[in-house]
């Protein structure tokens, strides 16, 4: 199943893609996509059989309704750093012997073609197209060879970055990937059925119509699996909990000479069976 959500910022619904593409408001199935949903995975199930009936008569959504964040509100917003080596490289740093984990703020989630805010002052806007995660059970000590049962689904995420911030202002890097607006996720959460090998993906991100990152989720360091069990060493990951894990390169950080991002500019954002994004840049305001 594809899950999304819909409507105005803040006052969004829950709903789902079916396979032709169109899309049906799923409020009757009567819980939105958040925490308590993910906490018991038996809801996957009845949501299935619920679509089975309903697919028909629930309302369609309108082509042009805004798409908010696929996902309520999580708990956590955990990013993975430097998990490709070719974009190690780009950006002039070693390959990590053991995943770098920073996080998000999770105010910073939007809808995933929703305008991107170019922080105010800021010079060094940065996109990362990245394969993202939703944990579907409560995962703390969870090995490795079970760690994908953890997994609800997986989902497009934009982690953008102001590189001023995140590399010049001292401290951890949430300072540059936390501003208003840094993370669409969406249009839509797959569940893992639907994406058998997700470390075999391709993954792309377009400024302006022009390619800047063209890369494959089977370049990724750290697996899927890998990276459930390593944060569960250290936090409790919780049900709606969202991971993304790391980009390829192509960041405007790493293009000769560097590019960053204007009011104006159109970043277009896909990986394979997930679907696409559209953020367009805007300059700062209240
Ligand atoms: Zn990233």
């Amino acid at each position: 199943m594809k899950l999304l959500r819909f409507g105005l910022p803040g006052s969004e619904k829950p709903g789902l893609q079916l396979e032709d593409g169109s899309r049906i408001d799923a409020s009757g199935f009567g819980m939105d996509w958040n925490h308590d949903f993910f906490a018991d995975p038996s809801n996957l199930k009845r949501l299935g059989d619920w679509a089975g009936k309903n697919a028909d008569s629930a309302p369609k959504i309108s082509e042009g309704t805004r798409l908010g964040p696929a996902v309520a509100r999580p708990g956590k917003l955990i990013c993975i750093g430097l998990n490709f080596s070719d974009h190690a490289a780009e950006a002039g740093m070693d390959i990590p012997k053991e995943p770098i984990v920073f996080f998000k703020a999770t105010s910073a989630i939007v809808g995933p073609n929703d305008d991107v805010m170019i922080p105010r002052g800021s010079e060094k806007t940065d996109w990362e197209v990245e394969l993202a995660f939703v944990v579907g059970k409560k995962a703390s000590y969870v090995s490795r060879e079970e760690a994908l049962d953890y997994v609800a689904g997986y989902v497009l995420h934009n982690d953008y970055s102001e590189r001023a911030y995140q590399l010049e202002r001292g401290g951890q890097w949430v300072k540059g990937k936390s501003c208003d607006t840094f993370a669409p996720i969406g249009p839509f959460v797959a569940t893992t059925d639907e994406i058998p090998d997700p470390e075999n993906l391709k993954m792309w991100l377009k400024v302006n119509g022009e390619t800047k990152q063209n890369g494959n989720s089977n370049k990724l360091i750290f697996g899927i699996a890998f990276l459930v069990s390593y944060l569960s060493e250290f936090m409790t990951l919780e049900p709606g909990d969202v991971v993304s894990t790391g980009t390829p390169p192509g960041v405007g950080m790493g293009s000769k000479p560097p590019q960053f991002m204007k009011p104006g500019d159109v970043v277009e954002l896909g990986i394979e069976g997930l679907g696409s994004s559209t953020q367009t840049a805007v300059a700062w305001t209240r």
